[in-house]
């Protein structure tokens, strides 16, 4: 993408309505824009970086073996008359008559929708194992909407759902979300955290939620500082061992780490005193397992082995997509902007042009430009005719990883300079050489 010809909208001042890094840099970076309290437009360089997002959640939900479908936003408010949640959700529900009269709502998640479909379709235990999931937009009417995208009204939500015959198959889903939850979050540059957690109006037995560790975080969180040593790595794992994925989150969970609503003072003392750690953190997933209590009310039944109808064991599972577009600026930037991991960059490296206009500093960027196309990455290339300070400055601002400067004054040398946004270190090579570096750098991602 040439600068020129896209639509940028970076702010100068520091917006006087955010309060946290991240609202505060995605409005200067030209990545969202509110259209009511907690509801944004996403601009194209904050879209880009949802659907990045969003592209790796589905990669690692259908490596897992979870299947992709798309529920509607608006549903009947029916479904969830029948499984007593109309009335126990609360005004958080945005409800809605249509002309007939009839009431609708906005979902804020679609429990009851999914089970609906399921008892629609499914009759017997042998098309079990199923997970479904989506990724669509949830309404939540929040008392306080704030921080930006971190708790919005509408926000983008993974949700997936698990029909099982037994509990221990409902665990084994249970163990295999955990792990490719695991898997999206580093692939985004992030360490989330999974923290036994209370059940909230889901219900349910068993959960934990990710937490991302930043002091803007809403949550108090209390851990032993070992786990922040763990990290899933390249390791290849079988979704469908039941052994593997628990051990993985026997690994991933036998540290102690806890949000304030199951903190065990008493626990946390027996760790020593040099690895307790309290922290704040920021939410950007959690997984339950809840048995039958939708399956039940509902009617979810399947024929089980022996002829006679049997609930089915479920668990629901999400992320928060677009919040970790916040959480992930809150995680990685500095006083100069954004500084995005190569996994979740909206593009992958831009090109500085220090002297627009240049017959040689065109040519030597557009030949750059098409080179990193031809390999399938993704740059930006500043060709405005503006100063040097201010390109920097923007390419800073919206954080790409890496930057390529070309100028007069290298070209005469036959190099341009490679810098890391990260490390803010630069070197000079020839342009070629930056080219065959950045196809290595994004090796795997792209
Ligand atoms: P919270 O405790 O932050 O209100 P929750 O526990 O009610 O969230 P879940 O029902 O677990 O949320 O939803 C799954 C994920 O969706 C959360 O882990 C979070 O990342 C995201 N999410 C929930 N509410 C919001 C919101 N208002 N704005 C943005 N993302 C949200
Ligand atoms: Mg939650």
């Amino acid at each position: 993408m040439r600068l020129s010809r896209y639509f940028l909208p970076v702010l100068k001042e520091n917006p006087s309505e955010a309060q946290i890094v991240s609202h505060r840099l995605m409005l200067r970076a030209g990545m969202i824009k509110q259209s009511a309290a907690g509801i944004y437009s996403w601009l194209p360089l904050g879209f880009k970086v949802l659907r990045k997002i969003e592209n790796i959640v589905h990669e690692e939900q259908q490596r897992a073996g979870h299947i992709p479908m798309l529920m509607p936003t608006l549903q009947s408010a029916d479904l969830w008359k029948e499984s007593g949640r109309y009335d126990a959700y609360g005004p958080e529900m945005l409800r809605i008559k249509d002309r007939q009269d009839r009431d609708m709502l906005y979902g804020p998640t679609n429990e009851e929708m999914i089970t609906d479909i399921f008892r629609s379709h499914v009759g017997s235990y042998k098309d079990l194992p199923l997970t479904l999931y989506h990724i669509q937009w949830k309404f939540r009417d929040e008392v306080r909407p704030r921080f930006g995208v971190m708790r919005g009204r509408e926000f983008l939500m993974k949700d997936g759902y698990n029909f099982d015959l037994t509990k221990e198959d409902a665990l084994h889903a249970y163990n295999r979300h955990l792990v490719s939850y695991l898997r999206s979050y580093e692939r985004m540059g992030l360490q989330a955290i999974p923290m036994r957690a209370d059940s909230g109006p889901i219900g349910g037995d068993d959960t934990h939620e990710f937490l991302v560790l930043a002091e803007t975080g809403e949550s108090e969180v209390f851990y032993d500082s070992q786990i922040t040593e763990l990290n899933f790595g390249d390791r290849e794992i079988d979704y469908d061992s039941i052994e593997q994925c628990q051990s993985v989150l026997e690994e991933f969970t036998s540290r102690y780490a806890r949000t304030d609503e199951t903190h065990d003072a008493a626990l946390f003392e027996e760790i020593p005193e040099d690895r307790r750690r309290t922290a704040r953190g920021i939410e950007v997933g959690q997984i339950f397992y809840f048995g039958t209590k939708y399956s039940e009310p509902m009617g979810a039944t399947v024929q089980g082995p022996d002829g006679k109808p049997v609930p089915v064991h479920m668990g629901s599972h999400g992320i928060g997509v677009s919040r970790l577009v916040g959480a992930i600026i809150e995680a990685s930037h500095d006083d100069k902007g954004i500084i995005w991991p190569e996994g979740v960059t909206p593009f992958h490296v831009g090109i500085v042009n220090l002297k627009q206009g240049d017959d040689q500093a065109n040519g030597a960027c557009d030949a750059l430009y098409d080179s990193l196309k031809a390999l399938g990455l993704d740059p930006l290339y500043d060709d405005r005719d503006e100063r040097a300070g201010g390109k920097f400055a923007t390419m800073d601002l919206i954080g790409l990883p890496w930057r390529i400067t070309v100028g007069p004054r290298g070209l005469k040398n036959g190099v341009v300079e490679l810098t890391s946004r990260r490390t803010g270190e630069s070197e000079e090579m020839a342009p070629e050489t930056a080219v065959e570096r950045l196809a290595g750098i994004y090796r795997g991602i792209v």
